[in-house]
C-alpha cells in the first residue's frame, strides 16, 4: 500500500480507519485488500444517526465499508444552499471511528472532477428528474447523478446504500444501476426520525429549538396520509394535506402522491404508493416521505 496518500489514520485496539483524500490513494489501498464485496455510503458530511444507520447496515453486509464525504456543487442549484451548507468534518470522522468505518474518501472538487464541473446533461434520467425536487431544483438531479456515476467508477463497490429519506434521488440512481448494468445492489435504507417525528437531516441544525418541533407537522401529515390512503381519493387527500403543512412560519411546496416507480401520479389501482412532500420552515427547506402501499 502507499501510505503517502494515506492523510490520516485512525487506530484503536483492533480498528483501523483510513482517510483517503486522492482517487489514487483509496483506489491503491482497496486493490491491495483482494477480493472483498465494497459497501459504499456516499454522503455530504454533517453526519447524523440517519447517516450512521446506512453505515451499519453496509458493516452487516459487507465486508469493507466505505464512506464519503463530499458537498458537490454541481447538485446545488440554489448558491446561498451550498455556502450554508453545514461543514463539520472533524466531528464527521470522530462520529465515523466510533461507528467502525473502514475508510473514508474525503476529495477536493479538483479530484472529482479533474475536467471541470460541466455537468453531463447526456445522463437520461426518463424523465423521473422532472417531477417534485426537479421542479423546484432545477439541475439539481443531473448533478447528484453526476457526482454518484463518478463516486461509484472510483469506489467500485458491490453494495450502495441510500436512504429512503431521498426517495426521489433513490428512485433515480435505482433506474440509472438498470440502465447502465451497473453490477451494483441498491440498498434503501428506512428514514431515521427524530423523537418528534421530523425525518434527520443535516439541514436541521439550522432550524430553531421552535420551528424544530412544530416541523413534526411533516411526520404527523404523512401519518395521515398513510391512514386515509384506503378512503380517500388520491387527488382529495394530496389537497388535504398540502393545506394540513401550511401552519405559521412553514411553507409548503408539495404534496404529491406518487407512483414509486415511474414517480408519475398515483391512482387508486397503483400497486406501489409513495407520498412525497417539500416545505420551507422559514428559510431551511425540508423534504420527507412515506411509503403508503408497496
Ligand atoms: P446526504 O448527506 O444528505 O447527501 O445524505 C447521504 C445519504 O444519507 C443519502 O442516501 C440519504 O438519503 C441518507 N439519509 C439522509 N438522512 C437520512 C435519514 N434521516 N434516515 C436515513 N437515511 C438518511
Amino acid at each position: 500500500m502507499n501510505t503517502t496518500n494515506v492523510v490520516e489514520v485512525k487506530r484503536r485496539r483492533d480498528t483501523t480507519m483510513y482517510i483517503f483524500r486522492t482517487v489514487k490513494g483509496l483506489q491503491e489501498y482497496l486493490l491491495a485488500q483482494g477480493d472483498h464485496v465494497i459497501g459504499f455510503t456516499p454522503t455530504m458530511g454533517a453526519l447524523h444517526d440517519g447517516h450512521i444507520s446506512l453505515l451499519h447496515r453496509s458493516k452487516q453486509e459487507t465486508s469493507i465499508s466505505v464512506v464519503s464525504i463530499f458537498v458537490n456543487p454541481t447538485q446545488f442549484n440554489n448558491p446561498d444552499d451550498l455556502s450554508k451548507y453545514p461543514r463539520t468534518l472533524d466531528r464527521d470522522l470522530d462520529i465515523l471511528y466510533a461507528a467502525d468505518c473502514d475508510v473514508v474518501f474525503v476529495p477536493t472538487v479538483e479530484e472529482m472532477y479533474p475536467e471541470g464541473m460541466r455537468v453531463g446533461s447526456e445522463i437520461d434520467l426518463n424523465g423521473l428528474d422532472q417531477r417534485m425536487e426537479g421542479v423546484f431544483r432545477p439541475g439539481h438531479f443531473n448533478g447528484m447523478a453526476q457526482v454518484v456515476l463518478r463516486l461509484l467508477e472510483i469506489v467500485n463497490p458491490g453494495r450502495l446504500f441510500m436512504g429512503q429519506k431521498d426517495f426521489q434521488q433513490y428512485a433515480i440512481i435505482r433506474h440509472l444501476i438498470e440502465l447502465l448494468h451497473l453490477p451494483i445492489k441498491l440498498v434503501m435504507c428506512p428514514t431515521m426520525r427524530e423523537v418528534n417525528g421530523l425525518a434527520m437531516s443535516s439541514r436541521n441544525v439550522r432550524l430553531d429549538p421552535v420551528m424544530r418541533e412544530h416541523a413534526s407537522v411533516i411526520y404527523k401529515t404523512l401519518k395521515y396520509c398513510a391512514e386515509h390512503i384506503h378512503d380517500t381519493p388520491v387527488s382529495d387527500l394530496q389537497e388535504l394535506c398540502f393545506h394540513k403543512l401550511e401552519i405559521p412560519g412553514f411553507r409548503p411546496e408539495y404534496f404529491e402522491i406518487v407512483d414509486g416507480s415511474t414517480l408519475l401520479p398515483a391512482n387508486e389501482h397503483t400497486q406501489y404508493v409513495v407520498a412525497c412532500c417539500a416545505i420551507w420552515a422559514g428559510d431551511v427547506r425540508l423534504i420527507d416521505n412515506m411509503i403508503l402501499r408497496e
